[in-house]
C-alpha cells in the first residue's frame, strides 16, 4: 500500500510491517501500516488526515509493547505506536512528588528511575513488562499495589471525535485488571500519565509471599536494619526471575488467565472435595481462586496443546515453542483445551487476561472461542 507522507510530515510510517518481534508471545503478524508516534503533534497531524474516504480508512489500533496482546496473522489495520518520551517532575513538597510521564517511557525503567530517585510507590509493580501508556489499559497490580493506587490522571486522545481529554483516576474507572480503556477499545490513545509518589523510604509493602524475607536479606546485604523500597524492589524482580520466564528467551505474555470469582456455595462444595483450594474471600461473599492452582490440579502444568504450553513452573502463563511461526489460532486451541478441561472438572469458566486483537484491528474474541 502507497501512503502520502505528507500526511504526517514527522510521523514515521510503515506499511507491510513485521510486528511478529514486536509482541512478547512472538505470533507471526504482518499489519498494513504502522505509524510511530514520538509527539503528540504527530497525532493531531495523522488524525487529520484520517478520514472516512481517505485511503487510510481502516482501524486504528494502539500498539505499545505488545506483552498483553495476542495478534492476528494479517492485521488489516492502522498501528499506532506511541513512542512519546520524557518523565517531568511537576511538583514536590516534603512528603510527595508529582510527575508526568510521556506513554513511550518503559515501565521498568520508570520504576528504576523512581527509586533511585528517592520517589517511592511503584517498586512493588517492578519488571512488569510493557510501555507506561499502556499500565492504566487493565490497571497493572502485582504484589498488593495497582496502578489506580498511584495514578493522578491520564491525558489521552479520543480517536472517534479527534479529541485531546484530562481524566482523573475516578474517570478511568478502574477495577481488577480493569478500566475505561480496556472496556471501550479501538476508542482512545494514552500520552501521558501522572503520578504522585511518596517520599518516606520506610513506608514499604512487603507482605505479600516471600517478599518479607528475600527484601530482608537484600536490605542485609546492604548493611540496613530497616527495610526500604528499594530492598522491596530488588526483592520482587528476583522473585519475578526466578517464577516467571523471560519473554525474551520463553515467549509468553504473562498470565494467561484471570483468577476466577465464583460464588461462596461452589467455593464450599469445591473445598469439600479438594482441601487445598486457593481460594481469596472477597468483600461481596464470593470467592477469587487461584486459576494457576486449578490448571495444576488439572494435571495442565507443563501441558496445553503444541507449540503453547503452560509454563512448567508457573501454570498460568502459556508459553510459545515455536516463536515467530506460531498463531493466533495455535494459542486459541491450547486455550480452549484448557478451559474446557478445567470446566468439566470444576465447573468453573476461565477468562482470558490479554487482549485477543481481530484480523481487522478490532478487539475481539477468537473465532471459536468457548
Ligand atoms: C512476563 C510477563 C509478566 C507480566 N506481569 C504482569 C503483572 O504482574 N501484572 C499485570 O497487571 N500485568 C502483567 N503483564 C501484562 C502486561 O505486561 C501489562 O498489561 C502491560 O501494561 C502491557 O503493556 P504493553 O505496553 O506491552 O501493552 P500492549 O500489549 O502493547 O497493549 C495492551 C493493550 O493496551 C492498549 N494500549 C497500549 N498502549 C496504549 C496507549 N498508549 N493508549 C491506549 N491504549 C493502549 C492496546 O491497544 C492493548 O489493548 C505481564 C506480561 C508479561 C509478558
Amino acid at each position: 500500500m502507497t501512503t502520502d507522507l505528507h500526511h504526517a510530515p514527522n510521523a514515521q510510517y510503515d506499511c507491510l510491517h513485521d510486528l511478529s518481534y514486536a509482541n512478547t508471545m512472538a505470533l507471526a503478524c504482518i499489519a498494513d501500516t504502522v505509524v510511530t508516534l514520538t509527539s503528540e503533534a504527530q497525532l493531531d497531524h495523522f488524525m487529520a488526515s484520517y478520514t472516512d474516504d481517505s485511503e487510510l480508512n481502516s482501524s486504528l489500533f494502539v500498539l505499545s509493547g505488545g506483552s498483553n496482546v495476542l495478534l492476528p496473522t494479517q492485521l488489516q489495520a492502522t498501528v499506532l505506536r506511541p513512542d512519546m518520551r520524557g518523565i517531568t517532575l511537576i511538583n514536590q513538597t516534603q512528603d510527595h512528588v508529582d510527575i508526568e510521564v510521556m506513554a513511550g517511557e518503559n515501565w521498568h525503567d520508570l520504576v528504576i528511575h523512581t527509586v533511585n530517585q528517592g520517589w517511592y510507590g511503584l517498586e512493588n509493580l517492578a519488571l512488569i513488562p510493557g510501555l507506561t501508556g499502556a499500565a492504566p489499559v487493565q490497571n497493572i497490580g502485582a504484589y498488593g499495589v495497582q496502578l489506580e493506587d498511584r495514578l493522578q490522571y491520564v491525558r489521552a486522545y479520543h480517536l472517534p471525535t479527534k479529541t485531546w481529554h484530562h481524566l482523573t483516576a475516578a474517570d478511568c474507572k478502574f477495577g481488577y485488571r480493569d478500566s475505561i480503556f480496556k472496556r471501550t477499545p479501538n476508542t482512545w490513545l494514552i500520552s501521558r500519565v501522572g503520578f504522585r509518589l511518596h517520599t518516606d523510604a520506610t513506608k514499604v509493602l512487603a507482605s505479600y509471599g516471600d517478599v518479607q524475607t528475600v527484601a530482608q536479606r537484600y536490605a542485609k546485604l546492604q548493611g540496613r536494619g530497616q527495610l526500604t523500597p528499594i530492598d522491596v524492589m530488588h526483592a520482587i524482580i528476583n522473585i519475578r526471575q526466578q517464577k516467571l520466564p523471560n519473554p525474551a528467551q520463553l515467549p509468553n505474555c504473562g498470565s494467561f488467565f484471570q483468577n476466577p470469582i465464583i460464588n461462596l456455595s461452589l467455593f464450599t462444595s469445591l473445598q469439600s472435595i479438594y482441601p487445598n483450594i486457593v481460594g481469596y474471600p472477597m468483600p461481596d461473599a464470593t470467592v477469587k481462586v487461584a486459576a494457576g492452582w486449578l490448571i495444576e490440579q488439572a494435571g495442565l502444568k507443563g501441558g496445553g496443546i503444541k507449540p503453547i504450553i503452560t509454563h512448567k513452573k508457573q501454570a498460568l502463563v502459556l508459553t510459545n515453542h515455536s516463536p515467530y511461526q506460531a498463531t493466533q489460532a495455535d494459542v486459541l486451541a491450547a486455550q480452549n483445551h484448557i478451559i474446557n478441561c478445567i470446566y468439566e472438572k470444576f465447573a468453573i469458566t476461565l477468562a482470558r487476561e490479554p487482549v485477543w486483537v481481530n484480523a481487522d484491528g478490532t478487539v475481539g474474541y477468537g473465532e471459536h472461542e468457548v
